[in-house]
């Protein structure tokens, strides 16, 4: 996959109207609609700025949660304007729909400078089909197409990808960032190259493990998926997380690592519990000799240990996945060390994976790493090499 694509720097948008693709894709409190994080839409400002600063007329757009039956109003796009607008400190025009009379006819008024932004795109039916004459009705507003929206570019949808067929098609500057330095630390990484995994399943990981076991010099397995691992090599893993169905998988990642000289670190002791709760209270055992009735909920002072040496060398970290169940405070100390060994590296360190970004920010590490990636399921596709349509789309630099 070419990672190397025209960004809104490469393309004159002066005079223009820019259809630009955004993730506003924002959390809302379920009675009174207020966005209670708007972290996603201050990440689109830079590139909005720019847009209306180059003397472009930009034609926002972005879905909102998942409306099956066309428009409903509790998933309008009207507080994103609202808020919007404060953060620019101007009038965001709002359309009442999509492609309809509303949206064409603000479109055709918009000066240079302004916003207008539509309203949410999976209004339109057509949009999670890409339907080409939706795609062609959103293209036939704009002279230019800029994407954005990093957390959907794994989707063919009709505005996150369907458009660029008929329009030139260039990214922002969040998508330019994930591009430089996510798809550079996955194409040309600087070695030794660390990939820390863990989390709930193996089974959820499965293309993450094979496309970085291609690429990487270590391996480092932690969280839930370990305990697959253990009971795959012997161990007894007592009532842990467990994928049985994944042993013989977890015994040929093993051996395909050997065969390729890569380092595949398992942890070496657990932190236990009783009970899945936050006030069972830890209990360290060996990996492989975890007893019948207790749980493995954290790596153990060892394993991390290991794990902090490993990265403290590497030339880049990339990490998906919690060590444990760092929602509970008693069995966060592992993922909690990883970040900070990753903090202290000169290492490039990248955090893929919703829950991954969720845990380095909740311990207070978010400004120590190089890049966190914005995208949840976006970022898991990239890490598995997939191609991303959202990003396919876009002009070859
Ligand atoms: P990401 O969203 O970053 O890809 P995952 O969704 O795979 O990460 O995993 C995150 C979840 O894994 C967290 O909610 C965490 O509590 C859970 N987890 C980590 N270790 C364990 C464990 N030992 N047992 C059960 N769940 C775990
Ligand atoms: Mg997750």
């Amino acid at each position: 996959m070419n990672y190397n694509k025209k960004t809104v720097k490469d393309i004159d948008v002066k005079g223009k109207k820019v259809l630009l693709r955004c993730d506003f894709n924002v959390p809302q409190d379920k009675d009174t609609l207020a966005i209670t994080d708007d972290k996603r839409i201050r990440a689109a400002l830079p590139t909005i700025q720019y847009l209306l600063d180059q003397g472009a007329a930009v034609i926002a757009c972005s879905h909102l949660g998942k409306p099956k039956n066309g428009p409903e109003d509790k998933f309008s796009l009207a507080p994103v304007a609202a808020r919007l607008g404060e953060l620019l400190g101007r009038e965001v025009v709002m359309a009442k729909d999509v492609v309809g009379p509303d949206a064409t006819a603000k479109a055709s008024a918009l000066q240079p400078g302004q916003i207008l932004l539509l309203e949410n795109t999976r209004f339109e039916k057509g949009e999670t089909k890409n339907d080409p004459e939706l795609a062609k009705a959103m293209a036939s507003m704009a002279q230019v197409y800029v994407s954005d929206a990093f957390g959907a570019v794994h989707r063919a949808h009709a505005s996150t990808a369907g458009v660029a067929a008929y329009l030139p098609a260039v990214s922002g500057f969040l998508i330019e960032k994930e591009l430089e330095i996510m798809g550079g630390a996955l194409a040309n990484p600087k070695r030794p190259l660390v990939a820390i995994l863990g989390g709930s399943k193996v089974s959820s990981k499965i293309g993450v493990i094979n496309h970085l076991l291609d690429i990487a010099d270590t391996i480092i397995i932690g969280g839930g998926m370990a305990y697959t691992f253990a009971k795959a090599q012997g161990g007894s893993v007592g009532t842990s997380l467990l994928e049985s169905d994944w042993l013989d998988y977890c015994n040929d990642m093993i051996a395909k690592a050997k065969e390729k000289g890569v380092a595949l670190l398992l942890p070496e002791d657990n932190l236990c519990a009783a009970e899945f709760s936050a006030d069972a209270v830890p209990v360290l055992h060996s990996a492989m000799t975890i007893p019948d009735d207790m749980m493995g909920m954290d790596i153990g002072p060892k394993t991390i240990e290991a794990y902090a040496a490993a990265v403290k060398n590497a030339g880049t970290v990339i990490w998906n996945g919690p060590m444990g169940v760092f929602e509970f405070p008693s069995f966060a100390e592992g993922t909690r060390a990883v970040a900070k060994a990753l903090a202290e590296t000169d290492a490039i360190t990248i955090i893929g994976g919703g829950d991954s970004a969720a845990a380095v920010a909740q311990l207070g590490f978010a400004d120590k790493m190089t890049h966190i990636s914005t995208g949840g399921g976006a970022s898991l596709e990239f890490l598995e090499g997939k191609e991303l349509p959202g990003v396919a789309c876009l002009l070859d630099k």
